[in-house]
């Protein structure tokens, strides 16, 4: 089954992701991942993208979307696809929807963790110390929590009224989180 992990920059998206790649033997669809990939092989999308990425602004929906269109028809993945950090504009949810259609494929869950600001800052400050991302500084964070409510929160929106969207507490312990998911796929 797809499933779309979906909340704000340190929600615990891409944990929450990998829990469920490991539990569903599917594919973590991390476009955080993909960009920095690009950055680090010095590629030229990585140079087109280096300066907005560690300055905490979003990607450009083409370059994200164009990434995500070779992973939608990849037979391999086909159906086990576990989104982190896609969709996060409209531009992006929308184009989603029809990648889905063309490739006959569905969205079975949404998952929304929520998270207050507080958690977030504090967690992103912990997982620079861990994971060294130069965008995890505290000013960047700011600036990334700022971008989602701005711009992603219209996606949750459009998500929320969906009937296989389910809010989860994203400020509960780690296992707590992932029971609760679990609990909801009947898994
Ligand atoms: P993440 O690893 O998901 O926290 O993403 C890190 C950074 O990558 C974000 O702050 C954005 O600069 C960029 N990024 C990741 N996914 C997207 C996306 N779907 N759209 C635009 N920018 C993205």
């Amino acid at each position: 089954m797809n499933i779309i992990i979906f909340g704000p920059p340190g929600a615990g998206k891409g944990t929450q992701a990998k829990f469920l790649v490991k539990k569903l033997n599917n594919f973590q669809i991390s476009t955080g991942d993909m960009l920095r990939d690009e950055i680090k092989k010095d590629t030229e999308i990585g140079k087109k993208i280096i300066n907005h990425m560690n300055d905490g602004k979003f990607v450009e929906d083409e370059i994200v979307n164009k990434l995500l269109e070779q992973i939608i028809f990849d037979t391999k993945k086909m159906n086990k696809l576990i989104f982190d950090g896609y969709p996060r504009t409209l531009n992006q949810a929308k184009n989603l929807d029809i990648l889905l259609e063309k490739s006959n494929q569905e969205i079975k869950h949404i998952f929304f963790l929520n998270v207050n600001k507080d958690t977030i800052v504090k967690r992103i400050e912990k997982r620079k110390i861990l994971e060294k991302r130069s965008d995890d500084d505290a000013s960047t964070i700011l600036k990334r929590y700022d971008t989602y409510m701005k711009i992603t929160q219209p996606v949750l929106d459009y998500y929320s009224k969906k009937q296989n969207f389910h809010e989860v507490d994203g400020s509960m312990e780690i296992n707590d989180i992932s029971q609760k998911i679990e609990e909801i796929l009947n898994v």
